[in-house]
């Protein structure tokens, strides 16, 4: 496994998120958390990724120990996270947003060839290259902050709700996107309200009920779990 939850428990001042879950992901493929609001998805993700501290537990990543590094170590390493909402610099352009991604990284050449291809991926964002974060459609945002954490040369992807707000055309778009970062070889953790897309692009998933695992298996078999239909597909 590329990366291990081992017993991990998130205490917000007294109250538990997370109560003790134990969740593995591989070096390949798309494993995906769904549950229903609050069960503590984004969560698990600011906990692999430093930006909430674990109360109990171990966090491996990689063979290295990383629950109690800072969240600038954890992406050196290797983690880049998509936070919830488009958190990109409205008054950076679009290029200079996904420079931004970069900061951390010396090799120039390789750093230009990057941003070609996030470009080649998103002709979207090309097109808007010089353009304010700030006037690009939410959509676009997203995009936009996938390309930048995609410009961090990530050994793991972590997103969390990329469909959100999105129209039903952009939410195909964004599905073929994530499908294929995954495809070239990047593993993807990804949190999705939108249980029906989740399952169907993930090759693992994890049911989050109150801070606890309720279930877990192949994402094709929980998409025919009897409560997994009733609770998140609408079935
Ligand atoms: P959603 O789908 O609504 O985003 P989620 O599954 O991602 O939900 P979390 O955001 O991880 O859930 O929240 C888990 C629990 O922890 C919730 O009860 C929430 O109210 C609580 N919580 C989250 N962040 C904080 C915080 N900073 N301070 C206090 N409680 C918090």
């Amino acid at each position: 496994m590329l990366l291990e939850l081992r017993d991990v428990h998130v205490h917000y001042n007294k109250v538990a998120a997370l109560k003790g879950i134990d969740m593995g992901i591989p070096d390949q493929g798309m494993v995906t958390i769904i549950g229903a609001n609050g069960a503590g998805k984004s969560t698990t993700l600011r906990a692999i990724s430093g930006l909430t501290r674990i109360s109990k537990g171990e966090i491996v990543f990689d063979g290295q120990r990383i629950d109690k590094l800072p969240p600038e170590k954890i992406v050196a390493l290797g983690i880049a996270h998509v936070p919830e909402g488009r958190r990109i610099f409205p008054d950076l352009s679009v290029e200079e947003n996904l420079r931004t991604g970069a900061f951390l990284r010396k090799d120039h050449a390789e750093i230009e060839k990057d941003l070609k291809d996030v470009f080649r991926r998103f002709p979207r964002l090309e097109e808007r290259r010089s353009q304010w974060g700030r006037s690009l459609s939410g959509g676009e945002q997203q995009m936009l902050a996938i390309g930048r954490a995609l410009m961090s040369r990530p050994k793991m992807l972590i997103l969390d709700e990329p469909s959100m707000g999105l129209s039903p055309v952009m939410v195909d778009e964004m599905a073929s996107i994530i499908r294929d970062i995954m495809e070239r070889g990047v593993p993807v953790v990804l949190v999705e309200q939108n249980a029906e897309l989740a399952l169907k692009l993930a090759r693992f998933a994890y049911v989050l009920e109150t801070g606890n695992i309720a279930l877990e298996g192949p994402a094709k078999e929980l998409h025919d779990n009897e409560h997994v239909r009733r609770a998140y597909l609408g079935a």
